[in-house]
């Protein structure tokens, strides 16, 4: 197994699986037997323990096929229509692929201005953690009724990249019909080599990605590259691979090298780290037990309500907090992801124990590792 393919699969839990148009359409409409085979092994991880949510395309050339209609639409709202009429059809697909399982499904579908607002942004993570805390997988993809710019360039790349920043994703796996991102076109006359991993997104590789989209209106290898960029930055890793081959799932976890694997930004945690504890005013205190302070400073946790003790200040979720141990030391900043008056009804409880007491639970962790920064001896923050 390639090192960092090891060292990357050994974090992962949360997984998102963006499947395009060109993996899911065969000759007649949606290929069953494609959806069966994804379907099967996004199963098989599940059963592992990895939490699966997917991206999905499909739904215009389903409309498409059902309508009778080939080549290319005309018109945004031609598109609109056809994706009106296959969203429900693709739907019914995958709920009765994993329903063979006894898994549910759900539908979501989303625009990226849903995610750039921040209310709707929450309600949407909060919705998502909910559906996956029930075992249900959630199926994902843009509006296309009501998302004009969204369907005209590829956008459920882009659309996939946010969503693996939104639900902490610690993989995104873009399924197309590709091998993965070569140095050259690979319908060119030159061979083109695929290229196993990217460790930085250089202008060479912007350049290798070509924007040709395939008549159902994907946006080819440019916006894959577009959304590496996105998630790479935002600290995840992200790899294509082709979406027909068997066992393709299979074979990601278990470490081989097939398609394209782009490591995540590392300076991007440092500079966020940097910035969690220099630039931004803490707005409250935690104050926590012995056990929490060596989970913390020992060995590299996250923060659960179980080991607080005490709130101070009145803060809101997402604002910046301190925490400290019992005799007052600064131990290390972060981003709460609770409210104060949440936490102090929490505090000192089990994760299990969240939506019992506030109704809800968007987040085990009350302050997740990847948005803390520890102190270190000497330094003030
Ligand atoms: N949302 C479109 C569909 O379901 C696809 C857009 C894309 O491929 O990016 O057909």
């Amino acid at each position: 197994m390639a090192k960092e393919r090891k060292e990357i699969l050994s974090d992962v839990k949360n997984v998102l699986i963006k499947i395009g148009t060109g993996v899911l359409s065969g000759k007649e409409g949606i290929d069953l037997d494609i959806v069966e085979q994804l379907v099967d092994e996004i199963v098989e991880l599940t059963k592992k323990g990895y939490q699966i949510a997917v991206v999905t395309s499909g739904a215009i050339a389903s409309g498409m096929h059902r309508m009778g209609l080939s080549g290319k639409l005309k018109s945004m709202p031609e598109k609109q229509a056809a994706a009106a009429i296959g969203q429900g059809r693709l739907m019914r697909i995958y709920s009765n692929a994993f329903g063979k399982h006894g898994l549910a499904v759900a539908q979501m579908l989303l625009t990226t201005s849903d995610l750039t607002d921040r209310k709707r942004f929450l309600n949407v993570r909060n919705t998502l953690s909910a559906l996956m805390e029930w075992g249900v997988i959630p199926i994902i993809n843009e509006n296309d009724t009501v998302a004009v710019d969204e369907i005209k360039f590829g956008d459920n790349d882009n659309l996939a990249a946010m969503m693996a920043n939104i639900i902490e994703a610690h993989l995104l796996i873009n399924l197309t019909n590709t091998k993965g991102l070569y140095d050259r076109n690979p319908s060119g006359a030159k061979k083109a080599k695929l290229i196993p991993v990217v460790e930085e997104i250089t202008d060479e590789i912007e350049a290798a990605a070509t924007a040709e989209a395939d008549p159902v209106g994907m946006g080819g290898m440019k916006s894959k590259v577009i959304a590496a960029k996105k998630v790479t930055a935002f600290g995840i890793p992200f790899i294509i691979a082709h979406g027909k081959t068997k066992g393709v799932l299979r074979d990601i976890f278990a470490g081989e090298k097939i398609g394209t694997l782009f490591l995540p930004d590392s300076e991007h945690m440092k500079s966020r780290k940097y910035w969690i504890a220099y630039t931004l005013r803490s707005r409250g205190k935690l104050i926590l037990d012995d056990g929490a302070k060596r989970a913390i400073i020992e060995q590299g946790k996250s923060l659960l309500p179980s080991g607080i003790i005490k709130v101070e200040g009145d803060f809101h979720e997402g604002d910046p907090v301190t925490c400290v141990d019992m005799d007052g030391k600064p131990l290390a900043k972060g981003l709460a992801n609770y409210s104060s008056s949440d936490i102090d009804k929490i505090k000192g409880l089990k994760t299990s124990k969240i939506k019992q007491v506030i109704g809800s639970k968007p987040y085990d962790e009350i302050v997740h590792r990847d948005n803390m920064a520890v102190v270190k001896e000497g330094k003030k923050q």
